[in-house]
């Protein structure tokens, strides 16, 4: 089974037909919310059975827009969800969206995000863009294991950090024309490695929508570059999700 490891399901227009378009190729779903409106999406699609995987998070942007009272009431709602759910995501840093100033405002709330995941010890799903070494500088002082780190851009010392703290990478479909997630196939074990499409964003040939179908790409781009079957980079990475999410 292939796993798309991030994707926000909801956030596209057909997301029937995209849920059988992965199940036909045997690929898994993860999807994360990011809001609160979201988060009862995908909630409800769970409830229909539909072939998913889910967590709930609230997206470092979407956080900045709640008071302290809305942030506490949706981390209960998340705690009196818990059995439905496989991660914490996404939650994080983001300061190409948002000024510098809101940087001690988003650590706040992303810690009660985290002292969550840990009450639950569940894995969690971070954003960390354009704010990647505050983000490791942060999590590495919770010292807690289950981190992915979604579509990580930062630099390599950075990247070789991640993997000395042994957390995970998940490797988007752009990597078909990314340089950088190209390197980073290159250096990281593969133990640390899982795939996602971040979809509808992140196609593999900068089209939209992108969708979990596409995963396959971050596949053959591990197959290619550490020299190993699809066959085995498929099964090593159900390996490592097995292994991290449960
Ligand atoms: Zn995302």
């Amino acid at each position: 089974m292939f796993i798309d490891a991030h994707s926000h399901i909801d956030l596209l227009k057909n997301y029937k037909q995209a849920i059988q378009n992965a199940k036909e190729k045997n690929i898994k779903i993860l999807t994360a919310g990011i809001d609160i409106k979201s988060n009862r999406k995908l909630l409800e699609l769970k409830k229909q059975n539909l072939e998913i995987e889910i967590c709930l998070g609230i997206y470092p942007t979407e956080t900045l827009k709640l008071s302290e009272k809305e942030i506490d009431s949706e981390i209960d709602f998340i705690k009196k969800n818990k059995n439905k759910i496989v991660a914490i995501g996404e939650i994080g840093l983001d300061l190409k969206e948002n000024s510098p100033e809101t940087l001690e405002k988003q650590k706040e709330n992303l810690s009660k995000f985290i002292e969550l995941t840990k009450e639950l010890n569940k894995p969690v799903i971070i954003h960390s863009r354009k704010a990647e070494e505050e983000c490791i500088n942060f999590l590495e002082k919770f010292n807690y294991k289950k981190i992915v780190m979604h579509c990580f851009s930062g630099n390599f010392k950075l990247v070789k950090r991640i993997l000395e703290n042994n957390w995970i990478l998940t490797i988007p479909t752009s990597v078909k024309n990314s340089q950088h997630f190209q390197k980073v196939i290159e250096i990281a074990p593969i133990k640390n490695l899982l795939c996602e499409t971040d979809s509808p964003y992140l196609h593999p040939d900068k089209e939209f929508p992108n969708e979990p179908k596409n995963v396959i790409e971050s596949y053959k781009k591990i197959s290619e570059i550490k020299k190993i079957s699809l066959k085995e980079v498929e099964k090593t990475l159900e390996e490592n999700y097995a292994n991290f999410f449960k």
